[in-house]
């Protein structure tokens, strides 16, 4: 019995084939993007770096809409515990 293949997708950020991670605006963001993203301190250059990125969505000017998704995303609703 042939199960449903999983396609792959580039991952907006890094541009490697993924088969996980989340989809923000129907873009794939890989796991590993996506943690570094959130983990990313916005000061750092990486975070303009990431931003420009996501950017391509047309929601940069949106910073703090795709922080939310991103970070929500990301807890996959488990408890986040600071
Ligand atoms: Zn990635």
């Amino acid at each position: 019995m042939a199960l449903k293949e999983q396609a792959q997708e580039v991952c907006l950020v890094c541009g490697q084939h993924k088969t996980e991670g989340i989809h923000i605006f129907n873009q794939l963001i890989c796991d590993s993007c996506q943690k570094k993203i959130v983990e990313t301190d916005v000061t750092d250059w990486k975070y303009k770096y990431y931003m420009n990125k996501l950017a391509k969505l047309r929601i940069g000017k949106c910073k703090k809409s795709l922080e939310s998704a991103v970070v929500h995303a990301g807890t996959g609703g488990e408890a986040e515990k600071h």
